[in-house]
Order: C-alpha cells, then structure tokens, then sequence
C-alpha cells in the first residue's frame, strides 16, 4: 500500500467528519476505513461509512436528494 498518496494523508485518522479514529477506535490506523460518498477519495472512520450509506438509501427511499454534505461535516442524522 502506498501510504504516500496524499489522498490517504488521513491515514489512521482523525475521520474529517466525526473527528474519530480511522478505521474505528478499536484499530486506529490498521487499515484505511471507508472511501467517502462524498468526493469517492477521503477516508472516513467505519461508522461514518455506514452513516453516510444509510443516510443515502434512506434518502433514496424517499425520493430526496442524496447529495451528501462536504466531508468536513457530520453525515445529518
Ligand atoms: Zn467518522
């Protein structure tokens, strides 16, 4: 793995969106976490992984938009 690509400088964490460990607290850094919806090249933690999926089927589910925020901010609950 290459551990020099800028697009992994978040590495281990914190998750820009959460501000927790990446992938989760249990195994900071031990692999990459979750690629974001959102620009498809930010690592997030695991539960903001899940968060950001849920949050867009359910969105879907309901006919809305389903264009997550930036990734410097919380997933909406
Ligand atoms: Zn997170």
């Amino acid at each position: 793995m290459n551990t020099t690509d800028p697009k992994q400088s978040n590495y281990g964490g914190p998750c820009p969106r959460c501000g927790g460990a990446v992938p989760n607290a249990a195994a900071p850094g031990k692999y990459p976490g979750a690629l974001s919806r959102y620009d498809n090249e930010t690592y997030i933690c695991s539960g903001c992984g899940q968060a950001e999926a849920m949050w867009q089927y359910v969105r879907s589910q309901e006919g809305l938009d389903i264009t997550l925020p930036p990734v410097n901010e919380p997933v909406p609950v």
